[in-house]
């Protein structure tokens, strides 16, 4: 990205900074240094890169910025959940989401302005799509988190984890969804390891591929039904890539490596698809896959007509899981309050898709 004549520093990786510090006569190793100083330290002023020489920073003031997202709205739920809203230069907001838990916290990331999928149950789909994150937007959910919370008491890192799960559809916007985990992953920027970085995806089959073979890690796949007819209307995705070929999918990610499991995401729709019958049929969809399975309470947002499934529902559905064997986590519910839980993130999609017209039904949004 450009701004004006300069380049945002937030939207070059580490190849691109190589690229940018060939352009203007430099070393590659100072592409090693830029990533240190912006994503391991957070800075964003030349004049603080202390192993750069005084022309260089002059060098890189005239040529460069390290410009993120403005943060228009930051809310603090009564659990701890956090909840931030970037205003993007085209006038579009995007929300990201850290939930703190014990021993870890967790950032939800958004990849989409809006998202195309239209899934029924979900705040973000109802609003239409507008346009794909840049690889600067996406990064800066991080670099945003990461100054705002700082270290912990003794020093320990507050972003632990991060799932791709806010608003958007990751593997819809592939190239720059990689090339941000990058930067997550790269020793000389965040340092997570793929096991803490994870997709969601509600099931782009051919990019599922691609994922594995480029930056495998973790996979959550947003199933939601154990029939085609239900998968159909809850997520139309499953119009083009049904049940069967989605599974296929999921054995092929994990294949060869014995330690991976894809985790499923089933929300709770009270008489839709809650019923012990389909959790039944969930365990022996499920057989031969290294799965565990994620129940998310569906959280409510203005002109749905859906209900959250009561909680005594929800726990014979788990306990049919488990059961039979299979993993089972019923998702607590974080930061409803400040319309921070899943499916609650609307930011604000400007007009631009014909569906994007629909009356506004944004939950979260000012
Ligand atoms: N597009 C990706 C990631 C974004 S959605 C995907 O579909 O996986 C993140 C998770 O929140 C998905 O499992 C999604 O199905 C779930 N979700 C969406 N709306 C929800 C709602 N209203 N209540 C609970 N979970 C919801």
């Amino acid at each position: 990205m450009n701004t004006g004549e300069k380049t945002n520093l937030l939207d070059l990786g580490r190849r691109g900074l190589e690229d940018f510090f060939a352009g203007i006569g430099e070393k590659p190793y100072r592409a090693a240094q830029m990533l240190q100083w912006i994503h391991q330290f957070g800075l964003d002023d030349f004049d603080a890169m202390t192993n750069l020489s005084k022309e260089l920073r002059a060098r890189l003031k005239e040529t460069a910025v390290i410009r993120p997202p403005a943060v228009t709205q930051d809310q603090l739920a009564a659990d701890g959940t956090r909840k931030w809203l970037l205003q993007l230069d085209d006038g579009n907001a995007v929300e990201t989401v850290f939930i703190p838990e014990e021993g870890r916290g967790t950032l939800c990331v958004s990849t989409q302005v809006g998202c195309a999928l239209n899934c029924s149950f979900c705040a973000t789909g109802r609003q239409g799509f507008n346009r794909n994150l840049t690889l600067a937007e996406i990064i800066s959910q991080l670099w945003l988190a990461r100054r705002a919370l700082g270290a912990g008491p003794k020093g320990e890192r507050a972003v632990t984890n991060v799932v791709l799960m806010g608003m958007g559809e990751p593997l819809l916007n592939f190239d720059n969804v990689v090339a941000a985990i990058e930067i997550m992953l790269d020793d000389l920027a965040y340092g997570l390891s793929r096991r803490r970085v994870t997709v969601s995806t509600a099931g782009v089959v051919p990019m599922m591929d691609r994922l594995r073979a480029t930056c495998p890690v973790s996979l959550a796949v947003s199933l939601h039904a154990t029939d085609d007819a239900l998968r159909d209307e809850l997520v139309p995705l499953n119009r083009k890539y049904p049940i069967r070929e989605l599974l296929a999918a999921c054995k092929r990610y994990v294949a060869g490596d014995a330690r991976r499991r894809v985790t499923f995401e089933y929300v709770m729709l009270a008489g839709v698809n809650d019923d012990v019958a389909q959790a039944r049929a969930l365990v022996r969809l499920l057989e031969g896959i290294p799965a565990k399975v994620n129940l998310i309470p569906f959280n409510p947002f203005p002109h749905t007509s859906y209900r959250c499934s009561a909680p005594e529902a929800i726990d014979r559905f788990r306990d049919a899981l488990m059961q039979a064997g299979l993993m089972t986590v019923t998702r607590k519910t974080r930061g409803d309050d400040i319309a921070a839980a899943c499916g609650q993130l609307a930011g604000r999609v400007l007009e631009r898709a014909p569906r994007a017209r629909r009356p506004a039904l944004q939950a979260g949004s000012p």
